[in-house]
Order: C-alpha cells, then structure tokens, then sequence
C-alpha cells in the first residue's frame, strides 16, 4: 500500500465516496480510501434488515448531480442505495482508491513532516498530507448494558449485524428499542415469528408515510430527461425544506405549524391502534421534532396483530431464557433482537482517535470545550483536516446536502492551498469562534432549545444537553455559506 499519498479518506460511505469525487475535481488523484467493512457503500452495506429503507425521498437522498433514473419507490429500499453507491463510485471511477478490511485506530498531526500519520489497527501507517474523516454520524453499534444481557441463551442479533439466514417463523422473539430502525423491522418481524414483544423505553413519533412504486414509464423518462427528475427532486427538496426549517429550526416563531404536524400524528395513532392502553403507551411526552422522526404505515397496525405487544414499563434484568420487566412479569423469549442504535457521542466525536497540534486530542478538547467545528467541518489546531461528521455538520434535509457542502467548501480551501502553493492549511480561532456563536445563537429558535424535549432521550443531544448535531440553519444558509465564506477564514502555509 502506498504510504504517503497526498489524502487518506477514512470510509467508503457516500461521505467518502463525494470526498474522493472532490478531491479528484480539484486533481488530487493521489489518494487512498481506507474502510474497515468488506465493501463500500457504508451505513448502507452494513444495515441489511428486513424493511430496511430510505426515509427521505429517493430523489432527495442522493447526489444532485448524479441522479439516479433506478429508484423502484419515491422510498426506496436500502439494498438499492447500496447499488447506487455501487455505480456513483464505478462512474466517477473512485473504487481503485479503496482498501477494504482496514480499520482505522488513529491519526496524530506530524509537526515536522507537516503531514498525518494514520496508524491502521494491522498495523501500517500512512502519511497523508490530507486527512478527511468520513466516518459518519450512525456507525458505532450501541449495545445496551442492560444486566443479564450476556446470560441470555437464545439467539441475539444487533439489527447492524443481520444474518440473513436468521429464520423468525414461529419463534418467541423480543426486541429492543422503537427509533427509525425498529419502526421498519417491528412490521417485518410481526408477519413471521410466534411472539413478538416490543421493549419501548421512549415513545416515538411517527407520521404517514406517503409512498408510491414509480411506475416503468416514469423511470424511463427520469434516464432519458434527467431534467424531469431533478423538477421531481426540486419538489421533494422543498418540502422536506419546509417541514425542517418551519417544524424544527424554528420552532419559538413558528411552532402552530409544529402542533398542527403533532396533531396530525397523534390522529393518525388514535385511528391506527385499536387497543387504548397500548395506544396511550405508544403517545410521546416531548414535542415533535425533538428526536428523529419516522415515517411508516404498517407500525401503529402492527399492534393491534394477536402475536404483538407492547411493553413500556421498563427492563429490570434479561435471563437465560427472557426478560424481566420493571413491573415484575417475565417474557418468554428465544430471540432477542437489539434495534437499540448507535453510540453517537461517545464513540463518533471523533469516531478515532485524533491528535492535532501540540498533543491536542480532539475528543478531549470537544468535551472540555463544547462541541464545536467551523462549517461542521474544521478545527483550529487541526491542520489539513477535514471531519464530515463533525458537530453542526448535518443538515436537515439529508445526508447528501451535507455532503455536497461539504465538497464545495473542501475544493474551494485545497482548491486556495493550490493556488498559493500551500502545503498546509488551518482553520482560525477567529473563524471558529464566529461560527459557533452563529449557530448557538440559532439553536435558540429551534425546538431543541425552545420546545419541550426533556423527555426525548434524543440523539441530537450531546452529554452536556446542547444540540449539537444539526446544522440550525436553511440547507440554502448552507450551500451559500459553503460557497462565500472567505477563504481567508483559513490560515495557508508551507
Ligand atoms: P435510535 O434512534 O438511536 O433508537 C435506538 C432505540 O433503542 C431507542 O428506542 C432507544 O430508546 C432504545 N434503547 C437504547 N438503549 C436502550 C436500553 N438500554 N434500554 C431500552 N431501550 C434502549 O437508533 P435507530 O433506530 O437505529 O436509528 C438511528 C438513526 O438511524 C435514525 O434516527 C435515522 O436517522 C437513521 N435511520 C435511518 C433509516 C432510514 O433512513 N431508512 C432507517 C433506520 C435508521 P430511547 O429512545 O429511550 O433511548
């Protein structure tokens, strides 16, 4: 493997995937991207349960300027995002970059060689000039430490390490947790297995989700007039726009429109779940927005099936052969399936170990400091740099928009560095302190501050209670703030 390309992209994700496609726009082709899974395609190769799939619109969730005409729903299923990212990296010829089955431990800035060395956990080290993390927000596993869990003798299965082989017909099963993941799989699970008990510990949001198969024709006409599909995609944009920027960001103007969506959410459970109890159980205490909501029109029915239940009371301790709950009753199980996420702040700020300037870890200077990252993406002390998943980074609408930022704003500073014949570059204090100002001050609007959301175990809350994930502006703000902020907001050297 070479060892001193001129980048080191650490994922094959899309955040990977357009941080190469950046790079190369600008000629810099000598990069290696290092992923420690078997393949690429990230969150996307990795999560392969049943009902897994978007809940953004197709043509929203992906890159603008490579659309795809293939999306079988306007929702589509996960394993065709997987094949999508299969062809955008085959198209822009970004799969000669990837080494598989490498795992990333750490990276320490070298102030003498004025480059990174990235140490892999078999041991190698690179010496990129550049060093792009793309790791993602949702890619550390969250096994809960809940007593007993290593006693239990039946079958465990994580849902981001699903064996497809796993057969559910007639078993007794329990699973763990109600966010995006188990919406899609509890519906699933509910047609096969004998039992299935659901262990909610938060209630979840959940609201329609109108989706459609997009008919031959119209597919065809997306590959032919690809302009079509990007009206199409204008449309879902907008509306996706507007229930984040009116129901979430700001919320303390606009909060009528916030109610009127919970309203809505709570009518449609009302006339979805037949039995009451279960009904009120499934109701959350926190306002709408507060935690991710999902989209789905099978889980509320899912309930009201024979061989489904809802336990909220909480666990007291898992057995050999079930699960204690709070208010003293035992469920018999023989599988137990944990839908319980992702370590976000724990283990994904930052997702490795990294050391900038002067012996400074990220990790630690982020929790002694605030979370915080210029544009979500870059840190003073922290040269040649570039953290797609850092605080403030996620924009609202999806995963590709922060993406697409965050290529602009890449090839517009290395972009400079080239110019100028720099060899180094580095985010000010000044720029930084502006930015985090900038986006505290807006967080006040938003729901996560102005709204009710203690109940929420939500997330997009970080250990000290600041929502520091979500970018709290327009996507707009976003890609026009990608594009001007002033270059000289970073310090070029070498
Ligand atoms: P999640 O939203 O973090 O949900 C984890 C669930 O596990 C929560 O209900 C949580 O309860 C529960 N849990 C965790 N530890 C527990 C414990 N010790 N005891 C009891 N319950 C526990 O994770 P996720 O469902 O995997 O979804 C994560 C994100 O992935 C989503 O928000 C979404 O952004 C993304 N996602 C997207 C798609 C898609 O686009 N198709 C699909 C799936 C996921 P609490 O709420 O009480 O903590």
């Amino acid at each position: 493997m070479q060892n001193s390309p001129e980048a080191v992209i650490i994922g094959a994700g899309f955040g990977g995937i357009g941080a190469a496609i950046a790079l190369n726009r600008i000629g810099i082709n000598d990069l290696v991207i290092l992923e420690r899974e078997d393949d690429l395609g990230g969150t996307w190769h990795v999560n392969h349960y049943p009902g897994l799939a978007v809940d953004i619109p197709s043509t929203t969730y992906s890159y603008s300027f490579e659309p795809n005409p293939e999306w079988s729903r306007l929702f589509a299923p996960g394993a065709e995002l997987k094949r999508y990212a299969e062809h955008v990296a085959d198209t822009y010829d970004i799969r000669r970059y990837m080494r598989f089955g490498v795992s990333v431990e750490s990276a320490e800035w070298d102030e003498e060689l004025q480059r990174w060395r990235v140490s892999t956990a078999d041991g190698q080290t690179l010496t990129p000039r550049y060093l792009i993390a793309a790791t993602g927000f949702l890619s550390q596993p969250h096994t809960p430490d809940i007593p007993g869990i290593t006693e239990f003798a039946g079958t465990i299965v994580h849902t981001t390490a699903w064996d497809d082989d796993l057969d559910f017909t007639g078993r007794k099963v329990a699973i763990i947790g109600t966010g995006a993941t188990a919406v899609q799989l509890i519906p699933e699970l509910a047609k096969s297995v004998a039992e299935l008990t659901v262990f909610q510990r938060t209630p979840i949001w959940v609201v329609p989700k109108i989706d459609f198969a997009i008919p031959a024709p119209v597919r065809r006409l997306f590959g032919r007039i690809p302009l079509a599909q990007r009206a199409v995609r204008g449309v879902t944009d907008v509306i996706y726009e507007i229930i984040m920027i009116a129901g979430v960001l700001h919320f303390r103007q606009l909060n009528p429109l916030n109610r009127g969506v919970a309203m809505l959410a709570n009518l449609f459970r009302s006339t979805s779940v037949r039995d009451r109890r279960t009904r009120d159980a499934l109701a959350p205490d926190y306002d709408f927005g507060c935690k991710r909501p999902t989209y789905s029109n099978e889980y509320y029915r899912t309930f009201n099936k024979p061989n489904v239940s809802l336990q909220a009371g909480g666990i007291e301790r898992i057995t050999a052969d079930g699960i204690d709950t709070a208010d003293g009753a035992h469920v018999d199980i023989d599988t137990l399936v944990l839908a319980t996420g992702f370590d976000l702040w724990d283990a994904n700020f930052p997702a490795i170990e990294i050391i900038g300037r002067e012996g400074r870890s990220l990790g630690k200077w982020w929790r002694d400091n605030r979370f915080q990252a210029y544009q979500g993406i870059s840190v003073p002390m922290f040269p040649n740099l570039f953290n797609l998943a850092g605080p403030y980074s996620y924009s609202g609408l999806s995963y590709f928009t922060t993406i697409e930022c965050e290529m602009i704003h890449m090839q517009r500073v290395l972009g400079e560095a080239a110019r100028r014949g720099a060899t180094t570059v580095e985010v000010s204090e000044r720029a930084n302190d502006a930015f985090l100002g900038r986006m505290t001050e807006k967080l006040q609007d938003t729901v996560f501050n102005a709204g009710d959301c203690a109940t929420s175990r939500s997330y997009y809350f970080n250990h000290a209670g600041e929502a520091t994930l979500l970018r709290p502006t327009s996507t707009a703000n976003a890609f026009h703030d990608a594009k001007t902020f002033p270059l000289t907001d970073y310090q070029y050297t070498g």
